[in-house]
């Protein structure tokens, strides 16, 4: 009789619809669209050198390149976000993977996550000590485990077993890190200083079948302590990725993204604007593209709401109408965009396009 039961479950649940359709793209064959941040915080051009400026934008444009590349052949916002997202890891400018930020008792603690808006697939890792690239280990967690976050031992120790490349803890280390976390200590300066965790990575994208990706990879915050968490692992806060929305990833103040939930906030705001869409090519009414001035109107106005509760950071987005953009309220975000309507650009300051 049970097994009659669970047989009838199964059955049933292998029914529901496993994917979320892409929006219909009969005007947009070959549309794609990507946009990727390295962090936002107090960036003005008196604190950084011409030199770092160079060296940053030519990382953001090698990243976004190699993103861009799987998406014009083809390839799949998954993979397109991941492959970026690695370059941005492996690369000692940034708080995640190599050159992530040192915790109060000088360990790195990384933190990750990825999700899949073509079926709400997500994966994250939290407090990982020995994976070289977190990024991959959160897309492990999505497709190979039955969870959507892992933390701590248990997460370098699936980490390990899933064959993942592993590091010493020298990897991560870089001479500004430890100059930053021997500040912090000294000093007893706030951990939640935004520039002391500056460099958080993070990818978002539309590929041409009309499936969106969302990803985000951080060191966290110099000096956090007690085992905190940021928003980047969590997914709605952090990361999140929705075919019928949009894909957003953030950087800030992590606390604030948490409790505003920003990444799924604008996600369902935009959803909820079905009556402000066009029609579609054929005439239905509200199945046609957002216009991009709503969606950018949308992410401005929670970042806004961040900023009255006190948070800073911002968020990159992509929609399923091939749009992709930035929203911060911090004076400057590493960050960069291309789509199959427009040239790639990267920018760093606030008053950069
Ligand atoms: N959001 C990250 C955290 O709070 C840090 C950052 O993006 O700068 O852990």
């Amino acid at each position: 009789m049970l097994k009659s039961i669970l047989i009838a479950l199964a059955v049933a649940l292998a029914s529901l619809p496993a994917a979320i359709p892409a929006m219909a793209q009969t005007d947009q064959s070959a549309r794609w669209s990507i946009a990727i941040h390295g962090g936002a915080g107090t960036i003005e051009r008196s604190r950084i050198t011409p030199e770092k400026d160079k060296e940053i934008r030519a990382a953001l444009n090698a990243a976004l390149t190699r993103g861009t590349e799987i998406l014009k052949a083809g390839g799949s916002a998954m993979d397109a976000i991941t492959a970026t997202i690695i370059m941005l890891e492996d690369d000692p400018n940034f708080n995640a993977g190599k050159g992530a930020v040192f915790t109060w008792d000088k360990t790195n603690e990384l933190d990750s996550s990825i999700m899949d808006g073509s079926d709400l697939s997500a994966g994250a890792v939290a407090g990982v000590t020995a994976t070289k690239n977190p990024i991959l280990l959160a897309r492990a967690v999505k497709d190979k485990s039955p969870h959507v976050m892992l933390s701590g031992n248990g997460a370098d120790q699936f980490s390990r077993e899933q064959g993942m490349e592993q590091v010493t803890p020298d990897y991560y280390a870089t001479p500004r890190r430890l100059r930053q976390i021997e500040n912090v200590l000294s000093k007893q300066v706030s951990a939640a200083d935004v520039d002391y965790k500056l460099g958080t990575v993070g990818a978002v994208a539309m590929d041409q079948n009309g499936n969106m990706a969302a990803g985000t990879s951080t060191g966290g915050m110099t000096g956090k302590r007690w085992g905190r968490i940021g928003d980047s692992p969590v997914i709605g806060a952090g990361t999140y990725a929705d075919n019928r929305s949009c894909a957003i990833s953030a950087t800030g103040a992590g606390e604030y993204f948490i409790r505003l939930g920003v990444a799924h906030e604008i996600c369902t705001r935009i959803k909820l604007k079905e009556k402000d869409r066009a029609p579609s090519q054929d005439g239905q009414e509200g199945e046609g593209p957002l216009q991009p001035s709503i969606v950018q109107k949308i992410a401005d106005d929670v970042i806004a709401e961040l900023g009255v509760l006190g948070g800073t950071g911002g968020i990159i987005f992509a929609t399923p109408w091939g749009q992709a953009g930035y929203s911060f309220n911090t004076p400057g975000m590493y960050r960069g965009r291309a789509t199959s309507a427009e040239a790639q650009s990267v920018a760093i300051y606030g008053d950069e396009d």
